[in-house]
């Protein structure tokens, strides 16, 4: 099969692999008809991870099931399928709590496993023609009638709907009240438009990339440019100098200043400035347990200079980490179905696997316009 391998840093390249075949019973193999590039994937893309050189990419896999494990027992040939980009067992202590990101039994030896990542198990990713899904019954989300039609929309059930709902989720986002979110990437505008569906009356988004505040403002937030460092004066004017109900961290510790310089700390620190006393935060953009290409002595060990003394006197609260996708996915999937959510509206690339390299470069390079990049095996 063709498929996105990883040679080293900024370089990928399609190659023929051997096609992947059940290795256990509970396995499925999935022909990928839809497959996205995720903001994650910059960061091995750009060589800040462990990951191995040969690994195959891609998280956030759809496609059809063509061969099924003789263990398995719900899924069919033939059924679409939308995978969870966490793979996990069904039967461990913590998936049995609905904590799927936490799996103790798809990675042995670490907590949480997924396709194509660095760190997280053996296993490799979809941006390819074909994948090997274990625990199949457990993890594949079979679509309704509309499956091929709504693919774009069905497909973001694999990662950044869930991501960005789990934001909300981690804030306790209520109808009525305000919301903050720092960064509008995929995950960040799905965020915006998870705290909407939750009935949020005031969703701000801050960003300092024009195209993607103009997608918010699309969605109906309320954008707030960054550029000339005045969006934390900003969002307090919008909320009366108290500060949103709630706030969600959607850029993780790659983050950028107006000047081009990373600085890890920036937006941790903006959400406690701009989130009001009492309220709650929801972190889900990716901290690194350590980065040796870190932007400071910090951030190489894994940690920033947190503004904790007025975290703590403002009681805060805050919720951390990767959503445990089976948690959402059903739900969310029922409001694409119904017409409620239309999460495809950031698609701003759909291109064959085989561009998949141009696609990585125009993204990493935050290119205007390169929102959401969908890659096509077989087209
Ligand atoms: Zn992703
Ligand atoms: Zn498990």
């Amino acid at each position: 099969m063709r498929a996105l391998v990883y040679n080293g840093p900024r370089d990928v390249s399609i190659q023929d692999r051997p096609d992947p075949k059940i290795e256990k019973p509970t396995d499925v193999i999935v022909r990928i008809t839809t497959t996205n590039i995720c903001g994650s994937d910059l960061h091995m893309y750009e060589g800040r991870t462990s990951v191995e050189r040969g690994k195959v990419f891609g998280h956030e896999n759809l496609g059809e099931v063509i061969e099924v494990g003789a263990a398995v027992e719900r899924v069919r040939k033939g059924d679409r399928v939308c995978l969870p980009f966490n793979i996990s067992c069904g039967c461990c202590e913590n998936c049995e709590r609905g904590y799927t990101a936490a799996c103790l039994r798809a990675n042995p030896g670490s907590v949480g496993a997924a396709y194509g990542y660095a760190e997280m198990g053996p296993y490799d990713g979809g941006q390819a023609e074909y994948l090997r899904v274990p625990y199949a019954d457990f993890n594949c989300l079979a679509l309704p009638e509309d499956a091929a039609e709504k693919e774009n929309d069905y497909v973001m059930l694999s990662d950044i709907f869930p991501t960005g709902y789990h934001a909300t989720e981690l804030a306790g986002v209520q109808p009525g009240e305000s919301v903050v979110i720092y960064g509008a990437g995929p995950v960040g505008l799905m965020a915006a438009y998870s705290a909407m569906i939750r009935g949020a009356y005031q969703v701000i988004v801050v960003d300092t990339q024009k195209d993607r505040l103009a997608l918010a403002e699309q969605i109906g937030a309320i954008a707030v440019d960054d550029t000339e460092q005045r969006g934390v004066e900003q969002v307090l004017e919008l909320t009366k100098g108290k500060g949103a109900d709630r706030g969600c961290e959607c850029v993780g510790y790659q983050c950028f200043n107006c000047k081009g310089h990373e600085v890890p700390n920036l937006t941790m620190n903006n959400l406690v400035k701009t989130v009001k006393a009492t309220g709650s935060i929801g972190c889900v953009g990716v901290f690194m347990p350590q980065d040796p290409g870190g932007a400071d002595e910090l951030a190489k060990k894994g940690q920033i200079a947190f503004d904790f003394g007025e975290f703590w006197n403002k009681g805060l609260q805050l919720g951390t980490g990767q959503a445990s996708v089976k948690k959402y996915n059903r739900h969310l999937m029922n409001l694409i179905h119904a017409g409620k959510a239309t999460p495809s509206f950031l698609i701003s690339h759909e291109l064959p696997l085989e561009q998949a390299p141009e696609g990585y470069r125009n993204f990493d390079a935050r290119k205007d316009g390169w929102t959401k990049v969908v890659l096509k095996p077989g087209r």
